[in-house]
């Protein structure tokens, strides 16, 4: 009898697997239908033996230091900063909008406090700051809203920014002064030997089994088990019972090219041209050496895997639903990126584990075998 079966081996699944495993000596199961652990953030190396990341560019940044202490205790870190380009006009210019991207693409020489007022005079007043597009035209104007968000957010979710919450492209600041990284936060850093070696030093206890290739759908019933962790869609959890939630999708087209560089930095965006939203090459991230290069072109797409909950009203109505169903199921904790239909980025979503494993400790005394308590992942601690 398993104490907990785990259901997704991503960050929600695995961070509690390694929780429950080491500080309440738990028998835990965790499946997986992918043929690898670590979820969206799996790598691997690809055939010219360069370390990809399969689901896109995964960096991680965090200004927790609980949370980064904790990951460091199953791998090692290199520093790394990310910067991204965007191809405007036909040039390349730094994303988050800064001094250098407007003065580049204006052919102008302003200081920061030039640029202030040069925002000011172009931002459209937006009595109450609702939508993505709002975020961006109250703040630097149409013109660079169109250049840069509004083409960009179209293919990226299928949708106009104005049917988009706020928090969407409020992801994305913009600055007056010439830092061009992409984030700011404390930690930023990348895993020294890549995350799927994280995950399987994390996931390396005797008390945790792993079955890959495994739906959970099929063995539910199959494997006695007291309590469950889901970290899956949770509409699908409770079979589309109240219809699908949305979730966006990728294809992902990854591409090793005979050329050691293939361009200045980690990721180039496209928001007026291609088909695809980006392009990444690893080796800026991973520091690797090679003669080679890989990079991935993201083409989005309304069919596929599911990789982002989809943030407007009428969804996060339809999740309440789910989620009330959720409260009511006992044994059942519901924790994750899909579960509980939030855009998190990965130290997130650690955060919200960590949090899930103190009410469960909090709830129910180790090794006690108590059934009907459960809770909803409780919110997140991060940024
Ligand atoms: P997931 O990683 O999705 O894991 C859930 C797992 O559950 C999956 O492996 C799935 O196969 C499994 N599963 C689902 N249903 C079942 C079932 N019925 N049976 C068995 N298994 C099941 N975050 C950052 O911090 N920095 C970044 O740079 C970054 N870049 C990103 C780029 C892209 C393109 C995407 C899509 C996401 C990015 N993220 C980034 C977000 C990051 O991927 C997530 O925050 C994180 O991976 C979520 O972890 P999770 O455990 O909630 O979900
Ligand atoms: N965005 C945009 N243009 C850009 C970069 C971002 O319009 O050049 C918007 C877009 O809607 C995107 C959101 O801002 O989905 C968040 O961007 P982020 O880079 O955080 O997306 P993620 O890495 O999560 O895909």
């Amino acid at each position: 009898m398993y104490d907990w079966l785990i259901v997704g081996a991503g960050f929600a699944g695995s961070v509690l697997a390694e929780r429950l495993a080491s500080e309440r000596g738990e028998r835990v199961l965790v499946v997986d239908r992918r043929n690898h652990v670590a979820g969206n953030a799996y790598d691997r190396h690809d055939e010219a033996g360069i370390l990809v990341h399969q689901y896109g560019p995964h960096i991680f940044h965090t200004n927790s230091r609980p949370i980064f202490e904790y990951l460091s205790r199953f791998t090692g870190w290199r520093p790394y900063e990310h910067r991204v380009l965007g191809q405007v006009d036909g040039r390349l210019v730094p994303i988050p909008i800064n001094l250098d991207t407007v003065n580049t693409l204006y052919g102008l020489d302003l200081t920061s406090d030039e640029l202030e007022g040069w925002f000011a005079s172009r931002a459209e007043p937006v009595a109450e700051i609702r939508t993505s597009e709002d975020v961006v035209v109250s703040r630097v104007g149409r013109e660079l809203y169109e250049k840069f968000f509004r083409g960009y957010t179209r293919k990226q979710w299928g949708m106009d920014p104005s049917e988009l919450d706020r928090s969407v492209t409020a992801r994305v600041p913009t600055r007056t002064n010439r830092d061009d990284r992409y984030f700011t936060d404390e930690f930023q850093f990348m895993p020294e030997h890549g995350y799927t070696r994280m995950f399987e030093r994390m996931l390396d206890h005797p008390n945790i089994n792993v079955m890959l290739q495994t739906d959970f759908r099929d063995i539910r019933d199959m494997i006695p088990h007291r309590r469950t962790i889901y970290t899956g869609p949770i509409d699908e959890f409770f079979g589309f019972r109240h219809g699908k939630l949305p979730y966006r999708s990728l294809r992902f087209e990854h591409v090793t090219l005979d050329t050691p560089r293939f361009q200045a930095v980690g990721t180039v965006n496209y928001p007026q041209t291609e088909d695809y939203t980006r392009v990444s090459e690893y080796k800026h991230l991973t520091g690797q050496e090679h003669p080679k290069t890989s990079i991935t072109y993201e083409y989005p797409s309304a069919d596929g895997d599911p990789y982002y909950p989809i943030p407007r009203p009428e969804n996060a109505q339809l999740f309440r639903t789910y989620e009330r169903l959720a409260q009511s199921t006992p044994d059942v904790w519901f924790v994750g990126r899909l579960a509980t239909y939030r855009y998190y980025n990965m130290d997130q979503v650690v955060g919200q584990a960590l949090a899930t494993f103190k009410r469960i400790s909090d709830a129910l005394p180790a090794g006690a075998d108590t059934r009907t308590v459960k809770a909803i992942g409780a919110a997140a601690v991060a940024s």
